[in-house]
This record gives C-alpha cells, sequence and structure tokens, in this order.
C-alpha cells in the first residue's frame, strides 16, 4: 500500500529509513521545522536549518522516490526566548514561496507559557498574511488537555482562521473529539512509549469514520520514535479486517486533500489513475 506520512523529522533520520520507508510504499513525508534537542542560538541557525528543510531533504528523499514537503516556524520550546523568536518570524518569509513549503508548523505550545502564546498568536497572524496553512503541536501527557483547550480557544476567537486548512497534532482520546467538533484536522502520534499506539489509533478511525479529518503520523525524530510506525497501523487495520480502500482514505486520501489546499504538487501518481495505454 503506498502512504503518506505527514509528520516526520526526516533531518534526524538517516538515508537508510528513507529507503526503508520507500520499501514500505512511502510516497511522499511532511516535515514540520522542530526543536533540535539543543536551543539554537541566533536567527541565522534557523536560517540555515530553513535551507535544510528547503533545499537539502528534498534532494535526499527524492533518491528514494519520496517527495518531502516542509513547514517552517520557531518551535514553542524556543519560544521563552520571545526576541529570537521574532527575529525567525520575520527571516521565514524569505522561504515561503520555496516549492515544498507547506505552511507554518508546528507550532503550539509545549508548558502551556505566556511566552509560547504570545509567540503562536504571532506565528498564527504570520501565516494569516501570508495565507498559509498552519500545522500544530498539543503539549504531553498531563499538559495535553488543557494546552489543547487553550490552543483551540485562541484559535476559534479569531474569525480569520479557516479550521479546514489547520491541522492539530498528537491528539488522543480526550482530545481528538474537542479538535474535529471545531471543524480542525487532526493529527495521531504513533509513538513507542507515549502519544498513540497503532490500535488506539485504529479504535479512533473506526469510532469517528474513514471521512473524519483524522490522519496518522510517526512524528519520528532523534528520541524514541518509530519512522515505519504509519505501516505498522496499516497492519492493525488489515488485521482488523478492513478493506484497503478504507485504510489509504486514512494514510492517503485525506493527506493528499489536506496538502492540497496549500497548492502542493503531487508527484505520484496512483496506480488505478495511470493511464496504461500511454
Ligand atoms: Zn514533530
Amino acid at each position: 500500500m503506498y502512504y503518506i506520512d505527514p509528520h516526520i523529522h526526516m533531518v534526524s533520520r538517516t538515508t537508510d529509513d528513507y529507503e526503508t520507508l520507500a520499501k514500505m510504499g512511502c510516497v511522499a513525508v511532511s516535515e514540520p521545522a522542530f526543536w533540535a534537542g539543543f536551543d539554537r542560538g541566533s536567527v541565522d541557525g534557523f536560517r540555515d536549518y530553513f535551507r535544510q528543510l528547503t533545499e537539502v531533504e528534498p534532494r535526499r528523499a527524492a533518491q528514494f522516490g519520496i517527495q518531502h514537503f516542509t513547514w517552517l516556524c520557531i518551535n514553542a520550546k524556543e519560544a521563552e526566548n520571545v526576541d529570537l523568536s521574532r527575529e525567525v518570524l520575520a527571516m521565514i518569509p524569505e522561504f515561503l514561496d520555496r516549492p515544498n513549503v507547506l505552511g507554518i508548523g508546528e507550532i503550539g505550545l509545549n508548558k502551556n507559557t505566556k511566552n509560547e502564546a504570545t509567540v503562536f498568536l504571532e506565528h498564527v497572524e504570520l501565516a494569516i498574511k501570508h495565507n498559509q496553512q498552519i500545522l500544530i503541536h498539543t503539549p504531553h501527557l498531563e499538559d495535553k488537555y488543557q494546552g489543547t483547550r487553550m490552543i483551540l480557544d485562541m484559535l476559534t476567537a479569531d474569525r480569520r482562521i479557516d479550521p479546514a486548512r489547520v491541522l492539530i497534532d498528537h491528539v488522543e482520546e480526550h482530545t481528538v473529539e474537542l479538535v474535529l467538533e471545531a471543524g480542525f484536522w487532526a493529527g495521531m502520534t504513533l509513538y513507542p512509549i507515549t502519544k498513540c499506539t497503532p490500535a488506539r489509533a485504529a479504535d479512533m478511525v473506526e469510532r469517528y469514520g474513514p471521512n473524519a479529518r483524522l490522519m496518522v503520523n510517526s512524528a519520528g525524530d532523534w528520541g524514541p520514535s518509530k519512522p515505519t510506525a504509519v505501516p505498522d497501523f496499516i497492519m492493525e487495520m488489515r488485521r482488523r479486517g478492513h478493506p484497503e480502500a478504507t485504510i489509504r482514505r486514512t494514510v492517503y486520501d485525506l493527506p493528499v486533500q489536506f496538502f492540497s489546499q496549500s497548492g502542493a504538487k503531487f508527484s505520484f501518481v496512483p496506480p488505478e489513475k495511470r493511464n496504461t495505454a500511454s
């Protein structure tokens, strides 16, 4: 089965991982800008990172027939440095016209602080000004419900935001309904330890149906994570007897539908849409 991983940090993965993903049917990835594991010291550190995301990774992915998309921002973990955050926000427009850029992300909250909320709202303002889609990170574990609530309150208070162009990621059973009911897209992250498992994600897809704005991703990064988590979800859905077309809706059709709103052009042509006469 061919699929898209809508949230994976390939800069921290090896070229062997790209090869494995390709062998498992991955045809496109989307890589939100992320925390490097340490706080970057200057705006130039971010400029170099954005060059890596818009120049280097698309080439590395293309070697294996995988299309690489990306999102730009300064992560919530670095938002306590509001001055640096504003320098990065002012620099981001240099990159927004690059062909693999889908929008602003992953912005959001980490510890739900005032500075994080300030920098979050300034990112939203930037996205609105440049007509960009938004990808949102919700906090971990005990901070998740409150952080998700805060994010939804900030977004729904602004009538300029179209929920159909916003993906709220790392939802779990206690936050998914809030997100879907407000009209946003929701992403379930399959992590080995925290977040969601393939079985819990399959339960949620069964509960809300294959037409809900619900996607699955690996959020593979430099920490404990599994870049092949989306195929694990595919296997779980097969084990439960779901038809291939239903599974593909979650792992391919919906990501295409969501990303296409940014003007993203997909190079992969599904076999059933190929003209066999030519
Ligand atoms: Zn992430």
